[in-house]
Parts: structure tokens; sequence; C-alpha cells
């Protein structure tokens, strides 16, 4: 579209189209940030300024386009979780939805307060909350259920297509919609996609794991564990048997029965993990089965080294040592990784992409093989675009080895870490001469499998 709006023309030959994507690169991206710059300008100069401050600062930590015409209603309420009034050195928890919808009759019991001050006043963040709405005062929610997770947030402003801004006594600000969550403190901000999103990529990447189990503890650790900052290592097994290899025994947990699949236990499994060093088991069903876990690793896996601190690192080098595992790691800070593999979980996975710029068309096409190498069940992506022709090649994920060719733009490969997969790639590292990151022909994985 830029291409045509700056009158360029559609070119074939790879040079014509280098030329065409630069020019596109550096007019498009100017436009783009001249157009941005207005839009900016426009957006906070109808703010009173503090809560223009606070609309600027949430855009350091969130891209705002999805509030879009919200912004004159929310960027006040924002400011209030930013600057909550402060009574005998406690702040004072708020919390207030923003609503596109304003039937909300089946969330709770609505009272139209007179008072504007007095609804945000009772509006606590967790039973009750102001809901603000284009064309009227606020009023006041009380909610048939606390919100006690982020998730419970995110359900609410899905409800009403809106966004629920909330800050607690200790001064963290959660700001949900069903898109995003945004968990802001006085030293530190960041924003993760929705758990459905997140479930849904680690679930492509290890589809025979439980689904029910899985989801509740993307659930836990994103949006419970991390916005309380109970920094902790997760393992979740992928397969049914309990196995103690690289680890030691630590502290049996079964007898409690804590599950993650049960949200009643989950305020127990924090009390556990919060005071507890080191990493804690899951079974593939969701079961605690042990605390205060020691991680050793392998001389293979110690050369692995992850930006973070030492919990990063062992949690990460553990899953290459261990392919039948996920770790699920909550910094002190509050963000979350998950590594698998010694490496970050989400980056064995293809992406969601579509075709890249091309002048003249291309095509995008998949299929599955098995890594020549380790084993492992790949998907192949390899992209054609017309006009540009240049031999590519495309390198296991998991072992290096080189995994696809295509003559064309690009080829991509992605793991899927089924059952069979995870035995291979266990038995590949235990081979007694090492892994052979740079597998050749005369190498190739003895156990059956059909390429
Ligand atoms: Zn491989």
């Amino acid at each position: 579209m830029r291409i045509e709006a700056l009158g360029f023309r559609a070119v074939n030959s790879r040079n014509g189209a280098i030329i065409a994507a630069a020019e596109t690169l550096v007019y498009g991206s100017f436009l783009d940030r001249a157009k941005a710059q207005l839009q900016r300008t426009e957006l906070i100069m109808d703010l009173e300024p503090s809560h223009r401050l606070a609309w600027q600062r949430l855009g350091t930590y969130r891209n705002r386009d999805e509030f879009r015409g919200l912004k004159t209603i929310m960027a006040p309420e924002l400011s209030r979780c930013f600057s909550p009034p402060v009574h005998e050195g406690q702040r004072r928890p708020y919390g207030a939805l923003i609503a596109r919808e304003d039937d909300i009759s089946e969330l709770g019991l609505l009272l139209a307060v007179t008072d504007v001050e007095s609804v945000r006043d009772a509006a606590d963040g967790v039973n009750a909350v102001a809901v603000c709405a284009k064309g009227g005062p606020p009023k006041l929610l009380r909610l048939k259920k606390p919100l006690v997770s982020q998730d419970d947030c995110c359900d609410l402003a899905a409800a009403t297509d809106g966004v629920l801004l909330r800050v607690d006594g200790n001064g963290i600000i959660w700001i949900a919609s069903s898109e995003a969550v945004t968990t802001i403190d006085d030293k530190n901000g960041w924003t993760r996609p929705a758990i459905d999103e997140i479930f849904s990529s680690l679930r492509r990447l290890a589809p025979t794991s439980d689904t029910h189990a899985l989801d509740a503890l993307v659930r836990l650790v994103y949006s419970y564990l991390s916005p309380r900052k109970v920094g902790c290592i997760l393992l979740y097994s992928l397969v049914t048997a309990d196995d103690t290899t690289c680890q030691t025994q630590g502290d049996p947990m079964t007898e409690l029965g804590l599950n993650v699949c049960s949200s009643a236990d989950w305020s127990l499994i924090e009390h556990e993990l919060r005071h507890t060093d080191c990493a804690a088991v899951i079974r593939s069903d969701g079961l605690l089965l042990r605390k205060a876990v020691f991680l050793e690793s392998t001389s293979a896996s110690a050369k692995i080294c992850v930006e973070g601190g030492t919990r990063h690192n062992s949690a990460c080098r553990h899953t290459y040592d261990r392919p039948d595992l996920l770790a699920f790691v909550v910094s002190a800070d509050g963000p979350v990784r998950v590594f698998s593999d010694g490496r970050d979980a989400f980056s064995l996975l293809l992406c969601e992409r579509s075709l890249p710029w091309n002048a003249s068309g291309g095509e995008m096409f998949a299929h599955e093989t098995v890594c020549g190498n380790c084993g492992a069940k790949l998907t192949v992506r390899k992209i054609i675009l017309y006009g540009y022709r240049e031999s590519e090649e495309g390198d296991c994920p998991i072992c290096g080895a080189q995994a696809a060719t295509v003559h064309g733009w690009e080829i991509e490969i992605g793991v899927t870490k089924d059952t069979e997969t995870i035995d291979r790639i266990r038995e590949f590292r235990r081979r007694p001469e090492g892994p052979d990151e740079m597998g050749t022909e005369s190498e190739l994985w003895s156990l059956p499998f059909t390429p």
C-alpha cells in the first residue's frame, strides 16, 4: 500500500526488490513516525497535566492502541492508581473498570452513589470497582466474585470490552484487558500477552501434555505468582513418571495433595514456594510432588548461559539435561520465563507470521519432518518470494544440525515435543561420545522413525 502511495513500480528482479524494500523502509517509516508523532501530540493535549503524565507513563510499558476511544475516561483513573491517596502511611487500594459495554448487571450489584468521591473511596479493587463509562459519573460495582488473580481482572475487562485498572496497598498496579496485562510497581513494569495466547503456544510445543494441568499451571504462574513476585522455579513434567535425574530428592509434598488445577490450592502453593529455596516439581496432572529440589547440571549443560541470575541459569541448564520438563521461572522482580531444552521455550516454536512484503507475491508452506541427527519432530516452514532466489539453510533447534534447505527467501524450523521426541532427545544427549552438534550422514539416528 505504501509503495503505491509513493509511486513505486512493482519489480521482479532481486536488486529491484531490495531497492524498493529499502525505499519503503526509509520513506514508509518516516511517514509512519511523523503520523505517530502527530497522533501522540493530539492524544495528550486534551488531558490534565497529572492525567497526561500517567497516560505517558503507561505508554512506556505498553502499546496503548487497544485503548483507542477510552483515553479521556481511562487517564484520570490511571492517574489515581499511580498516586493513590495515602492515609497514615498506607496507600488506599483502588480499582476501576473502564467499560465500553454498560450492561454489567451479571457481574454484581451496581450502585448509583451520588457522591463521586464516595464511589472511588469504596472501590477497593478486590470486592468492588468503580465502573467508568462514557456519558455518566462512575458507579460502584460490588462484585459477585473477588478479584484475586490477574485472570479474574482479564475476565471482567473482557465482559465489558474494556480494561480493568487496579492498585493494591503495596502500590502494585495491574492493567488488565483481554489482550494483555501490565504490572507496574515503583521500580519496574512489564507487559505479558493474554494467558490463552501463552497457553496455546506451550501447547503447540508440547501437544501430549495434560491440557487441563498445563492451562492451570500457566494461569497460576503468570496471573497469580508473578504479580505477587513469588520468585521460584516450577518444573512441569511432560511425562507421567516422576524422575530425579540431575536433581536432589527434596522434600516430598504429595501428602498435602496440592494441585495447580485447583485455584483453592493456590494460596497454599504460594506459601510453600515463597518460603523455600530451589525448585518444586509438578507432576503432569498438576500435583505438587516435591519442593526444595537442588538442580545439578552435567558438564554439557554447564556450558549453557542465559541472561539472568542463578535461578534462570540453573533452571535453563536443567531443561537441557531433562528434555521431559518445562521450567517456569518467576523472578523475584516478577516477570516469568519458560525454558525447554536449554533455551527459551518460545524460541523453539514457529511464530505466527504472514508472507513478508513482496512486490510480485510469493508462497509460504510448511511440512513436518524428523531431524536426521537427534530425532526431534520438526515443522519446516519455507517462504519463497518471486524474484528472489537464494540458498537458505535451516538448522534443527535441538541439535543444530542442518535439517532442511530452500531455494527462496527464508526457512524457519520449529520443534514439537511429543513423547517420542522427548525420548529421542534424551537418548541423543546421553550418547557416550556426547551429542554431535553438527551431525553427519554417517551418524544418523539409530532408533526407527519415518522422516
Ligand atoms: Zn536435531
